[in-house]
């Protein structure tokens, strides 16, 4: 990517990532309404972006910051849009024009939630990715692969859960001093729990081997989005059933941050309400490629 944006984030220098959701909604990409107007060699960009990971990390902890960022060049629709790879800071410098906030999160407290507001930021046409009209198309060609690293960390997440459910299952004793695993109302909600994650690991790994198919030209677009939404949205819907189960199977003390828990629910709660792409999106997606475009539009 242009002007050694990648080489800062490989050596950690940087955060890059991505710019798309707008206040007036994240699932209709073809509809963004920022826009970015020709100013000579450059473009001046106008508009805001909501609920955009990393504002913080990008624009206050290091000294170089940006995100690919969506924005419209030419009329409605998803030809109309352009990718940039907008530079919010860069060697400790804000962009002239941009303004942040930070959302104040019910979770995920490992990175940053923040809001962009542009005001004609100067953004060079060298960042152009892809070319005028070619945004909605770069963007589609991340989304698919991004959706698999989110589903794996879901699995990781549920992985981790479901450990603290059996440690606690063999630790807390109850009526006469058993061991609560010894109910089977507790071992049973382990057993399809483990069932279930296995699953949707196995779901993730074929997804993970398809999109290595899909780079070597094996495998075709309709079979990425197929295995890449399906692992999202089993992988997120799984691993938040995970959690729910392990809280339960603590008990009452979940309810408190004496037991750490709730942060893993609440992390996955955030892929479960739109983060990387809304459950229904992935649903639509399968269908689409599943049995046709023509039949399934939105
Ligand atoms: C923690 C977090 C981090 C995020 N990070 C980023 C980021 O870094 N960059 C970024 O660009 N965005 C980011 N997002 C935004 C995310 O991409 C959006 O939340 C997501 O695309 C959904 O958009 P929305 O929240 O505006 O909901 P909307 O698009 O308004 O949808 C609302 C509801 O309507 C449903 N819906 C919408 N359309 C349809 C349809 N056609 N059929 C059926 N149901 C439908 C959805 O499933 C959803 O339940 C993040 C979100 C969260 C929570």
């Amino acid at each position: 990517m242009a002007g050694g944006i990648v080489e800062r984030v490989a050596r950690g220098e940087m955060f890059f990532g991505i710019a798309s959701t707008e206040p007036s909604g994240g699932s209709d990409v073809a509809g963004i309404k920022t826009r970015a107007e020709r100013d000579g060699d450059s473009y001046r960009v106008y508009g805001e972006k909501i609920l955009i990971s990393g504002v913080r990390e990008a624009l206050e902890t290091l000294d170089y910051g940006g995100w690919l960022l969506l924005a419209r060049t030419g009329g409605e629709g998803h030809r109309g849009l352009s990718a940039f790879a907008f530079t919010g800071k860069w060697g400790g410098r804000l962009a002239d024009g941009l303004e942040y906030s930070i959302l104040d999160t019910i979770g995920r407290h490992g990175i940053s939630t923040g809001i962009l507001r542009l005001d004609g930021v100067e953004v060079p046409g060298s960042r152009l990715v892809g070319g005028e009209g070619r945004g909605f198309y770069v963007a589609m060609e991340g989304f698919p692969l991004a959706r698999i690293l989110v589903a794996a960390a879901n699995i990781g997440a549920a992985k981790w859960a479901l450990e603290r459910a059996v440690e606690w299952s063999r630790e807390r004793r109850l009526f006469g001093g058993r061991p609560i695993a010894s109910f089977q109302g507790v071992s049973f909600s382990i057993a399809e729990a483990f069932a279930e994650l296995e699953a949707a690991r196995l779901l993730v790994y074929r997804a993970a081997w398809t999109a290595d198919r899909y780079v070597r030209g094996e495998a075709s677009r309709e079979e990425l989005n197929l295995y890449s939404a399906s692992a999202k949205l089993k992988a997120v819907d799984t691993a938040f059933s995970i959690f729910q189960a392990t809280m339960k199977i603590i008990g009452g003390i979940s309810f408190t941050k004496e037991v750490d828990v709730h942060r893993g629910l609440l992390g996955t709660l955030s892929y479960l309400v739109g983060a990387e792409g809304a459950q229904n999106i992935m649903k639509y997606i399968i269908a689409r490629d599943l049995i046709g475009r023509e039949y399934v539009k939105l």
